[in-house]
Order: structure tokens, then sequence, then C-alpha cells
């Protein structure tokens, strides 16, 4: 259920999930839940954040949904979100990004915005390779970089590594060209900085364009046709192009840190991260987490938007082949924002709208599922 207002997510959707299975398929298949422990939680339960116990059960069952996890700034230990994507090598980190009709948005026409984020997961300066200013690593460091490399820092300074090899990057490319093949996208745009940090995120565009260049069956770099569009943009444009030019996006392809910042940013031109779903995906396992943390503020308030949460049960269901349960899910929470009925976040961007808690949204959407009726989760829909 995760930490912060983790729990108050939760506690909306896990019958909403339930429901939609019931309803999808008559009754004939429901969901067992596997409940394990992470976290702020598990740390006071049982000493440990993560434990053994949760990355077994994990790795037996190979699939996930999990709430947002608290990770202290500054201090000892490392996110245990950023530890669970590397321990199951979870290199793929997919964010849709898609307006829902009735949904404020700070752009005209946000009809327009409908594109996927997928981020590189496992490197880049979440590698967590970094040393605090003062510590004999941060100074054995910046020696050997003025020894070795002629390279001057000062001795206050703290360092970090940014690592991005042609292995990842190459692998993680192939996933998500495979991805737009197989979902017909229309195109797919590299999001770098290569013309600052050049043998970074310079050679992660290099090596992707590399992997599209064995796709010639599917891929063409110059102009639209019947096939996929490989191109690319400096991160710093791409931002702009989002606000302004959201219709020609559809397949982000970015390096870990500019993944990590658009996320939220094109959160926001679809009514913000209450809405924003997501999953981190690997060869062996998938974990489904909403884009944002546990809004510790609002912990135990009944107040934020179950939204992003149930949108990434709903990529569950289709990932593992029940489109009906995630169309059901969707098209109920869509119909509810229709008809006004909001959390704190999206009804302060709407006029005269009073929002409800966030489990009265929950009722709300679980509702709409019960009285839905089976062709409206028909797949010609
Ligand atoms: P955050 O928890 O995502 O919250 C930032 C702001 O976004 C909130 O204050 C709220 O804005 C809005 N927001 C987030 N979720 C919302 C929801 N469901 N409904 C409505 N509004 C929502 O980011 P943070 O405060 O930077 O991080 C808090 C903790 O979460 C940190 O420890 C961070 O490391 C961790 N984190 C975990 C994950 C993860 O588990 N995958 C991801 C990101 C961050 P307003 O205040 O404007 O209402």
């Amino acid at each position: 259920m995760g930490d912060g207002a983790g729990e108050d997510i939760w506690n909306a959707s896990k019958e909403i999930f339930e429901e939609a299975v019931i309803k999808a398929y008559d009754g004939e298949k429901s969901i067992t839940w596997v409940p394990l422990i992470a976290g702020q939680r598990s740390l006071e339960k049982t000493g440990n954040l993560l434990p053994e116990e949760t990355l077994e059960e994990m790795k037996k069952h190979g699939i996930a949904i999990k709430g947002p996890l608290t990770t202290p700034v500054g201090e000892g230990f490392r996110s245990v979100n950023v530890f669970l994507r590397q321990v199951f090598d979870l290199y793929v980190c997919m964010r849709p990004i898609r307006y829902m009709r009735g949904m404020p948005s700070p752009i005209r026409m946000p009809e327009r915005v409908n594109f996927i984020i997928f981020r590189e997961n496992t490197e880049d300066l979440y590698k967590g390779i970094e040393w605090k200013e003062g510590t004999s690593e941060a100074n054995t460091f910046i020696a050997f970089l003025k020894e070795r490399m002629n390279v001057t820092l000062s001795d206050d300074t703290g360092v970090g590594v940014k690592p991005i090899s042609r292995g990842a990057t190459r692998r993680f490319t192939r996933w998500v060209i495979d991805y737009a093949i197989k979902h017909n996208r229309k195109t797919i745009t590299v999001v770098h900085k290569g013309n600052i940090m050049k043998y970074t995120e310079g050679a992660f565009r290099e090596w992707a364009y590399d992997v599209a260049k064995e796709f010639q069956k599917n891929i063409t770099f110059d102009s639209q046709n019947d096939k996929i569009l490989f191109n690319d943009r400096i991160a710093d444009n791409m931002f702009m192009q989002v606000i302004l030019r959201p219709e020609e996006y559809d397949i982000l392809l970015c390096p870990n840190l500019n993944g990590d910042y658009l996320s939220d940013a094109c959160a926001a031109l679809i009514g913000g991260l209450g809405v924003a779903p997501g999953a981190n995906i690997g060869d062996d396992m998938a974990i489904f987490e909403p884009t944002h943390g546990s809004a510790p503020k609002y912990a135990g308030k009944d107040m934020i938007n179950p939204t992003a949460f149930l949108l990434s049960g709903a990529m569950l269901f289709s990932y593992i082949g029940l489109d009906n349960v995630s169309k059901l899910i969707e098209r109920a929470i869509e119909e509810t924002i229709q008809d006004r009925i909001v959390t704190y976040d999206l009804a302060r961007q709407m006029d005269g709208v009073k929002p409800v808690k966030c489990s009265e949204f929950g009722e709300a959407v679980k509702k709409r599922i019960k009285n839905s009726s089976q062709w409206t989760v028909d797949s010609s829909q």
C-alpha cells in the first residue's frame, strides 16, 4: 500500500480492482492478493526497509502493484524504489501521458496529448554512485581526477558519476521499438542532452539510432510514411515541445533523469501527478506504480487522488492480457471525472467544483463499474 498517503489510495482502490475483474469476467475470475511489506512501515515493523521475504515473494509471482515509498532526502539509505528497479533489473519505465475527457488542463486543446514516456530505469545518475563532500571517498575521487585526468575540483565538492552504457541503452531501445511495432505507434523521439553530455546522453542518442537502423522494415528516419518515424530532440527543447506541439509526439525514449523530469512536467498537461500512472518492466518481472511519490503531507487525510494508482492497476491488467478489466477501470474513471466528481487536485483547477474525498472518488468509480453494461468494455469500442 505504500508510505504516506499510499494507504489512502490503496483503501480507495482495492475494491475497484476486485469489482472490475468480477464485472469483466462475470464472476468467473477474481483476485487473490498477496500483501507484501516494504518502506517505512516495514522499517518500523521489521527494522528492514525491504525484507528478503518481500523480494522472494515478488520474484515468485513476477508481477506486483506498489504504492509509493518515501525516500528521505540526503539521509543514509538509498531509495527502495530505485533499489527494486535495480535488483529485478526492471530496465523499462513506462509512463503513458493521455488526456481523459473532463480532466482540467493548463493548455488549450489538451486532447492532443497522448504519448508514452519510456525511461531507461537502471543507469544514469540513478545508479547511486555519489560521494558526500569532505568524505575520504570524495577526496580520493577528486585527487584521482586531478592527478590522472588533469581536472581540478575544489575539495568542498560532492561528486557523482553518470554512467550510461551501450549495452543497457541498446536493450532498452530494442524493447521500446518492439513495443512500438506491436502497438502500431507512429513516432519514437529520443530525448537527450547530447550537445553538452556527449559521451553519456550523446552516446545514448547514437546507440539508440544504431538499434533503430536494425529495424529497416519498420522504421524511417526522415519522413513520416507508414513506418515509424525515429527522430530526436534535445531535452530542454522537448519540455517546450510537449506543451506547444504535443500532437507531434507519440513515444519519448529517454535516459533515466530526463524521463523522470519529463514525467512530472507532462503529468501537469493532463491534470497532474494524481492521474499519472506507470510501470517498471524487466524480462522476468513487472512492478506497476503511479508516477507520484508518497505525498506525506496528505497522509491519512483521505484527500489525494487515487486515479494514478488505479490507472497503474489498469496497466497491470493489460500487461497480463485482461484488457477488458483495464478498459472498464479507465472508462469508469473517465465517466466519474466527466460527472465532475473529483478530488482536491483536480477540483482546484476547475470552476465551481467542490472536491470529494479520496474514498468518495473511489466509491463513485466503483459504482460506475458495477452499473456498467458489458458492451461498454467491448474491445471494438
Ligand atoms: P510526491 O509525493 O509525488 O508529491 C508531490 C506533490 O504532487 C504533492 O504535494 C501533491 O501536490 C501532488 N500529488 C502527488 N500525488 C498526488 C495524488 N495522488 N493526488 C493529488 N496530488 C498528488 O513528491 P514528493 O513530495 O517530492 O515526494 C514525497 C516522497 O515520495 C519522497 O520521499 C520521494 O522520494 C518519494 N517518491 C517516491 C516515488 C515512488 O515510490 N515511486 C516516486 C516519487 C517520489 P500539491 O501539494 O500541490 O497538492
